[in-house]
């Protein structure tokens, strides 16, 4: 249990890629503060899962595209459990829009809940982390579209690759405090954001295709990623991305 007692806080945990951080983490032996927007009820449910894994677990609502609620959250997160030794930037969301159709109203809520959350959620991370003078992580949920152009999802490739700025600028910055920040870049995996593509049989089959694995991955082969970044075996890496892809950046330009 290479976590045990560290303190790990993941944004948008209850669902998805977040709830299997959150699962992976509390099994290495970690506390788990679970940020979530929506559906108290599934977070509960995590909450007993972490717990019978043997950690505790806090859920906390927040908006974290909003500072103060941010904000909140850390200093829960440290009132309830003590510290932060992880801080995960998960929370994402897509509008699925052009640069010819995408609203003001589009651009502000992707670009605030993917790349602000993350932007502040680093920096006030980082504060308590230099506080307590025994470094960190800080692990940003990125995507193969940090690099990746995507047409037709463009606010979504312009949160993340400002996230890929953020992860190399902070990794440098925050260096000489041993707080790493590590971009992980999923390619297509099952979780709600893509529950319409995977519905439908024929846009799964064609996504499935491109894909050299030949498959979309489940979200705990993204968690797995995250939970080694985090322990001891990662001492050494920072201020750039590892991506989990199947391959698909190398093989399917324009899928
Ligand atoms: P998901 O299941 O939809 O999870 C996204 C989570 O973010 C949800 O729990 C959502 O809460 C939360 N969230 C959204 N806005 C929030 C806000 N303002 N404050 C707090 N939480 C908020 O999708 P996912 O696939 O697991 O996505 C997780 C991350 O992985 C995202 O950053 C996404 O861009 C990235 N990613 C996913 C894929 C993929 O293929 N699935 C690929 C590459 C990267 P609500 O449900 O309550 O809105």
């Amino acid at each position: 249990m290479s976590l045990k007692n560290k303190v790990a806080v993941v944004t948008g945990g209850n669902s998805g890629i977040g709830k299997a951080i959150a699962l992976e983490l509390a099994r290495q032996g970690a506390n788990i503060v679970i940020n979530y927007r929506s559906r108290p009820e599934d977070t509960a449910d995590l909450e007993r899962q972490i717990n019978a894994l043997g950690s505790q677990a806090v859920g906390v609502q927040a908006d974290v595209s909003k500072l103060p609620e941010l904000d909140r959250l850390i200093q829960t997160a440290v009132a309830k459990l003590g510290r932060i030794d992880i801080m995960v930037n998960n929370a994402g969301i897509e509008s699925r829009t052009s640069l010819l159709d995408t609203t003001e109203q589009q651009y502000d809520s992707v670009l605030d809940i993917n790349l602000k959350s993350a932007f502040f959620g680093t920096q006030l991370a980082a504060r308590q982390m230099i506080q307590q003078g025994a470094g960190g992580r800080i692990i940003n949920i990125t995507s193969v579209h940090e690099d990746w152009p995507m047409p037709g999802n463009l606010p979504y490739c312009l949160s993340k690759g400002g996230m890929r700025m953020l992860t190399r600028t902070a990794g440098v910055e925050l260096a000489p405090h041993n707080i790493l920040v590590v971009g992980v870049g999923p390619g297509a995996i099952a979780t709600p954001m893509n529950q319409a593509t995977l519905q439908n049989p024929a846009q799964a089959a064609k996504l499935n295709a491109a894909i050299p694995l030949g498959r979309v991955a489940k979200p705990e082969e993204i968690a797995t990623v995250v939970a080694f970044l985090a322990g001891d075996g990662a001492s050494y890496i920072t201020a750039t991305t590892i991506f989990a892809d199947g391959g698909i950046m190398q093989s399917s330009p324009g899928l």
